[in-house]
């Protein structure tokens, strides 16, 4: 981010316009809406400057910029349409010690006026660092027509309330109280009786809100997916936007827990492997007081929480302290790794039936029924596989596998760091060598591309 966006506060800041025609004209619309003293140096002004000048609204001086005119000013902006012209306006704006914008010179600006959404006090600034104004008119425009032209209106009403809405405890009550005024109640008084009702409303709603009961605390356990934010269910993203604590595993990425509401509670309770880890009494310990004190808890695991994710282990904390709590599934990592190498996890002729599995209990290496596994066509996802290859190759090859069994190492599935790695069974403990991510191992399966290639010549040797 080159652009760091801050509002600026204009009340009786010097704000200089140097030039006189469509460009100063065009940002002179938009500061005309702040409270900044204006001046405008134009040798020959447009005639709607005049206006202004004669209205009171800015000031007007009929020459060009010249030493000493920029000194205490907060803003230059050079709007000659003429490079030499605008290099000179700039540089005596630089020189008295204002930020100066030269229109439509990126490069030499020190400072770029975003495109705006009006709501005053609302207010959306859209920039996108010169690289696509097309991009921000389209998303301006989008704004224009989603934001409700009463929210202005609605800001203003809440913002006198502020210090009486304090009477709700901080927190879930006051956020709730503003939600439905924002939401339903302001905008319904509004359309009743103008920006008047609204005062009132506010007084009807917060009277309602000090009389209600405070919510009981509440667990989800929501799946997160493998990485992509694009793959979280809409019912996880809800659920992010309004939690007060989100405990998540060290798997879950970060693009995801941006979504997390901005005031929520980050809690990190990784179980990484065989890495440092929170015990599992710890983290259900610290849902039940979460929960407990009222928050609503996000327990966010990495793909479906139902899929080697302890959900029975919490689900029973959470039923033993008598709490409140649900399930919202996701996708697993089996499903984001066959989808990478475009392959279905089960097949008609091929295989009715497909396994989880996981390359490591909590006694050790796990025990499969590798009879089944090891037969032609069977498919399997395991789990936590790396540091078990050689024990499953084993296992496998001692209950008849073919070693060239295919096996396909998907590793950060569906993250920008993906990488499939096509094996053999024979190979599987050397492909594992230089894998450092979490990755599913899909046994019986290789990647479509690779798969016809090998149908296509073993069709042309025959
Ligand atoms: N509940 C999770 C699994 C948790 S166990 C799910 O449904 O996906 C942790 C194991 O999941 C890792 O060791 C790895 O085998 C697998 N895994 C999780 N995310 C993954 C990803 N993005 N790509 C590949 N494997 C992943």
């Amino acid at each position: 981010m080159r652009h760091f966006p801050i509002f600026l506060d204009t009340a009786g800041q010097r704000v200089i316009v140097a030039g006189g025609g469509e460009a100063a004209l065009a940002k002179l619309r938009l500061l005309l809406k702040t409270e900044a003293r204006l001046s405008v140096y134009a040798e020959s002004p447009a005639p709607e400057i005049r206006t202004w000048a004669e209205s009171g609204k800015l000031r007007l001086v009929e020459r060009a910029l010249a030493h000493g005119d920029a000194l205490c000013a907060a803003l230059v902006y050079a709007a000659a349409e003429d490079a030499a012209e605008d290099a000179r306006i700039a540089a005596i704006g630089r020189a008295e010690g204002a930020l100066v914008n030269i229109i439509d010179n990126l490069e030499d600006s020190a400072f770029i006026t975003p495109a705006i959404v009006d709501r005053d006090p609302i207010t959306v600034a859209i920039g996108t660092e010169g690289a696509a104004p097309v991009l921000a008119r389209a998303i301006k425009a989008d704004l224009e027509a989603r934001l409700s032209p009463v929210l202005g209106a609605l800001a203003r009403a809440g913002k006198a309330f502020r210090g009486l809405a304090e009477a709700l405890p901080m927190g879930r009550a006051r956020r709730d109280f503003w939600a439905e005024y924002y939401d339903a109640a302001g905008p319904r008084a509004h359309e009743a009786g103008g920006e008047a009702a609204l005062r009132p409303a506010l007084d009807v709603l917060l009277g309602q809100h000090l009389a209600r009961k405070p919510a009981p605390g509440r667990v989800d356990l929501v799946g997160a997916g493998p990485g992509d934010p694009e793959l979280l269910t809409l019912r996880a993203r809800r659920l992010l936007d309004t939690a007060d604590v989100v405990i998540h595993d060290r798997l879950v990425s970060p693009e995801i827990l941006e979504l997390a509401r901005r005031e929520a509670r980050l809690i990190a309770v990784g179980k990484e492997g065989f890495g440092p880890s929170t015990s599992q009494q710890d983290i259900n310990a610290l849902m039940v007081r979460e929960a407990r004190a009222g928050a609503q808890v996000v327990r966010l695991k990495s793909g479906d929480p139902g899929v080697f994710g302890r959900l029975d282990d919490e689900a029973e904390a959470l039923d033993a302290a008598g709490l409140d709590w649900g399930v919202v599934p996701g996708i697993t990592a089996a499903s984001a790794a066959t989808a990478s190498i475009r392959q279905s996890l089960t097949k008609r002729g091929r295989n009715g039936s497909v396994r989880l599995l996981t390359g490591h209990d909590m006694k050790g290496f796990a025990e499969q029924d590798w009879r089944g596994l090891a037969a032609p066509g069977a498919v399997a996802a395991i789990y936590m596989g790396k540091r078990a290859a050689r024990f499953v190759q084993g296992r496998l090859l001692m209950h008849g596998a073919a070693p060239d069994t295919p096996v396909t190492v998907v590793e950060n599935a569906s993250r920008a760091d993906q990488r499939v790695i096509a094996a053999r069974l024979s190979g599987l403990p050397q492909t594992l060598e230089g894998v450092t991510g979490p990755a599913v191992l899909l046994l019986g399966l290789a990647p479509r591309a690779a798969e016809q290639t090998l149908e296509d010549l073993q069709e042309a040797l025959s």
